[in-house]
């Protein structure tokens, strides 16, 4: 469905559509649209196209298959494209003690589609980055490198907050400081299963040999793949540094995605509480393990 949404209108307009309906990207059988990004393809006419629920999508596709006289849509969209205007990351940080030259950060995205709060996506990462931060303070942490905690901006159409933020990560580079690891937390505010790792072996290996240590958390996966769409851009970096993900459980997280129920009931707090306690509990090991070299 990803491709769907993504290249859906201009696929279609390239076969003689003037507009498209696609089928929200939900496993959930409902009657709420799930928008998300599109990208139109150059020298395409640029089409009006709108997501539609699971069960409208169905229907549509029924009728369309029963329905004998010709099927007439009509489609009333009153979204218009305000261009953009000057944003920012918001970056605190926490100097290092022993190694401040090098940097561990931890970040989630402040931008949400306006068709609900953006409570999971990514409300639940802004929050696990604030208390991570306050959670270490509180236990009496010093950290040996410096910590910086990062809310990133237009996480959803364009990622500029991403790549800007590698882009001087790279001048600072230049300069002496060095990215050894960054975290992200954009997949919801769900219970937290484990980590996905974008890094070289002997980082993969690593955090894989911390597994006895995060099991009584229930924390069990430690796979491969990709971070975050914000921090990704950091992996460009040499030397490489360490990047992961933090994977809450999935089950629910697109029965809400980008749909006008990722609100903040729908966000658990104990659930919530456990993602930022794997967040602040992977800062603190990768503080503490990371190689000194
Ligand atoms: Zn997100």
């Amino acid at each position: 469905a990803f491709d769907q949404r993504g290249g859906g209108a201009s696929a279609a307009a390239r076969a003689g559509a003037i507009g498209v309906l696609v089928r929200s990207l939900t496993h959930a059988l409902d009657t709420l649209p799930h928008t998300g990004s599109l990208r139109y393809k150059a020298d395409i006419p640029r089409i009006p196209a709108a997501a539609i629920s699971t069960v409208d999508a169905s229907a549509l596709s029924q009728a369309s298959k029963t329905v004998t006289s010709p099927l007439t849509v009509r489609m009333r969209m009153n979204c218009v494209d305000l261009g953009t205007a000057e944003q920012g990351n918001v970056i605190g940080e926490w100097r290092g003690s022993e190694r401040p030259d090098e940097i561990i950060t931890l970040g989630g995205h402040l931008d949400s589609w306006d068709i609900g709060e953006g409570a999971h996506d990514d409300g639940s990462g802004v929050v696990h980055t604030l208390e991570a931060l306050r959670a270490l303070k509180a236990v009496g942490y010093t950290p040996r490198r410096t910590m910086r905690f990062v809310l990133f901006i237009n996480e959803e159409n364009g990622n500029r907050g991403g790549k800007k933020y590698a882009q001087v990560a790279a001048e600072e580079h230049l300069a002496g400081l060095r990215h050894v690891a960054a975290m992200e937390s954009d997949a919801g505010g769900f219970v937290p299963r484990g980590v996905r790792m974008d890094a070289l072996d002997s980082g993969v290996e690593m955090v894989r040999s911390w597994a006895s240590t995060l099991e009584p958390y229930n924390l069990h996966y430690f796979g491969r793949g990709g971070s975050g769409v914000d921090i990704g851009p950091l992996k460009e970096l040499e030397p490489r540094p360490l990047l992961m993900g933090l994977v809450p459980d999935g089950q629910r997280y697109f029965d809400l995605h980008h749909s006008s129920q990722d609100v903040w009931e729908n966000v658990h707090k104990r659930e919530l509480e456990l993602g930022a306690a794997t967040c602040a509990s992977m800062l603190l090991m990768l503080d503490r393990n990371l190689p000194a070299d």
